[in-house]
């Protein structure tokens, strides 16, 4: 290992470009990294703390969310951020077990250091990792347990896990059985497990009313009202048309000027334009459309000849409901008008119109295509809804993943502590250095009963010795009861995770950690305007 070099080499690198090599290198990027994983380790866990984010504008957002405290702090540290993408990348694919593998990451690189510090090469304690996290994931996958969609209780529980903690504690039961109602519609056997279309189950927020009033709404709830009040209310067996382009023809958001001389020559232009936009109405009134989805404007006078056609029309509706509707009623999105024939229309029982406390929306229901459900979430305040939605969107990501992976496990600790027996018996098998990272590996796992013990204000130290003792017994699902600090049966309590957030949880821990460990150089260009302008980060973008 080289120490750091006291010059700059000059040849190779600009004059403002910042260099840090070998040990220091190491130093300083794990210590950000550790940083990060100690800034979301407090809200780990049903008693984890809430943090308070204020944005640059002063809006507030008070949430336990690892992955959104993480987006908001603005992190710019390179490795700090690498870890920050983990996180990124857990909610994207899992949904849940973000700060897990945060504070895993954290963990294996607090130990990696003590071995840095033992002058083992950076290239044994990778190594070590590696193998470690082979043995990791056998044992997760050796003490998984099968679940199905007819599963309900398992799957509430599932859900109810996910949920803890999130601040909507007295709805929690209920919003489950929302999560596990909508998870489920949505759900289709696949063999042995279940494939499951997380974006057919859509999150409305409604503010106004009790998290308890939340509801399902089976079809597809959309948040706009018909375009014209001379349009019906409801439409049943709807034949639905979708268009993606305009139905006006000056486009307002061009700022076009036509100068006309004669006032004959205005007239003309006029009738003209209505023309053309009854040409257009035809078109769609030939089809054989009752129902009209519009992804962009739609002239008043567009709207008054649908509605004299009796035709219920949306305007500017989602690009996301766009899609949803197509794949739910079977209508194929068409940016012409001449290919709008009535085999491109799709079908829904019904489409009504739906007050839902201060706004108007409308409801398409009976839908033939892939299954859809719309959640409505309701609550007393913008922030009561937006964590409610967090918490379900987590909730139905991990009745999801269960359900695809079809396994399930315990959670409180317990699985962490059976992968750090697995791999401490693994590392009995070992000799030399490789040995001493491996272990390094299993003691690193214990960071999560640990910091489910600390949260709830226990003392970590008795919490771990107990648990220890437990799994040594053969109580694979040993983990922390945190109201009592005793050792429970987790699985008994219904503290349940799927299978696959704790598998990519690790192994996301491990990628990070192991890059972070192999970088021993660390070349940072000088930004364009960094000699007077402030830091970036500091004010924001
Ligand atoms: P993450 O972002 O990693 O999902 P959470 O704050 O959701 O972080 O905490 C997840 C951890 O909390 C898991 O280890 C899980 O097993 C544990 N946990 C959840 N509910 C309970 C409970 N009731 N008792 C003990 N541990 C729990
Ligand atoms: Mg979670």
């Amino acid at each position: 290992m080289t120490a750091p070099s006291p010059e700059r080499p000059p040849v190779l690198l600009p004059q403002d470009t910042s260099r840090i090599v070998g040990r220091e290198a190491q130093r300083l990027n794990i210590a950000a990294a550790r940083l990060v994983a100690d800034a979301v380790r407090t809200t780990l866990g049903p008693k984890g703390m809430d943090k308070m984010l204020v944005d640059p504008l002063g809006d507030i957002t008070v949430t336990n969310d690892g992955v959104t405290i993480l987006r908001e702090m603005r992190i710019e540290q390179p490795c700090a951020k690498m870890l920050v993408e983990i996180a990124a990348t857990q909610e994207r694919e899992v949904g849940d077990g973000t700060t897990t593998a945060v504070v895993l990451a954290g963990e294996l690189l607090a130990n990696a250091e003590q071995l840095l510090d033992r002058n083992i090469h950076p290239t044994v304690i990778t190594r070590g990792y590696r193998l470690a996290a082979e043995h990791a994931q056998e044992a997760l996958a050796m003490i998984a347990r099968p679940v199905r969609i007819e599963d309900h209780t398992l799957l509430s529980q599932i859900a109810m896990t996910a949920m803890t903690g999130k601040g909507i504690e007295q709805a929690r039961e209920h919003l489950a059985s929302l999560a596990v109602r909508a998870a489920t519609a949505v759900a289709h056997r696949d063999g042995d497990r279940a494939a499951v279309d997380r974006s057919a189950i859509k999150l409305e927020r409604a503010v106004g009313g009790r998290l308890e009033q939340s509801e399902i709404l089976s079809g597809l709830l959309i948040d706009k009202e018909r375009a014209n009040p001379g349009m019906p209310g409801a439409v049943a067996n709807a034949r639905i048309a979708l268009i993606d382009t305009p139905l006006e023809i000056r486009n307002p958001e061009i700022n076009a000027s036509i100068s006309i001389t004669d006032p004959r020559n205005l007239q003309g232009f006029l009738d003209m334009e209505e023309q053309m936009l009854r040409e257009m109405v035809e078109r769609v009134a030939a089809s054989g459309a009752t129902v009209l989805l519009c992804q962009k404007g739609v002239d008043d006078l567009a709207g008054h000849l649908l509605a004299k056609r009796g035709i219920l029309c949306l305007r500017r509706v989602r690009k996301g409901d766009m899609e949803r509707a197509s794949a739910a009623t079977g209508a194929r999105i068409v940016a012409d008008l001449g290919d709008l024939t009535p085999d491109a229309l799709g079908r829904a029982g019904e489409v009504v119109g739906m007050d839902i406390g201060d706004a108007s929306m409308t409801i398409l229901r009976g839908l033939p295509g892939v299954r859809a459900a719309t959640i409505l979430v309701r609550g007393s305040t913008e922030h009561v809804v937006a964590e409610a939605q967090r918490a379900l969107e987590d909730a139905i990501g991990d009745v999801s993943a269960a359900l695809v992976s079809g396994r399930v496990v315990a959670g409180a600790g317990a699985p962490e502590l059976e992968v750090a027996r697995a791999v401490q018996a693994y590392a009995a098998t070992l000799t030399g250095r490789e040995r001493l990272a491996v272990r390094a590996f299993a003691d690193a796992m214990e960071v999560v009963p640990r910091t489910l013990a600390e949260n709830a204000g226990l003392d970590p130290i008795d919490v771990l010795t107990e648990l220890k003792g437990a799994h040594g017994k053969g109580l694979t699902w040993a983990g922390v009861d945190v109201s009592t600090g005793k050792v429970m049966d987790a699985w008994d309590a219904g503290v349940l995770e799927p299978l696959s957030v704790k598998t990519r949880a690790l192994a996301s821990a491990v990628e990070v950690a192991t890059l972070i460990l192999r970088i021993d150089d660390v070349i940072q260009a000088g930004k364009p305007d960094a000699v007077n302008g402030p830091p970036d980060g500091m004010f924001g973008e």
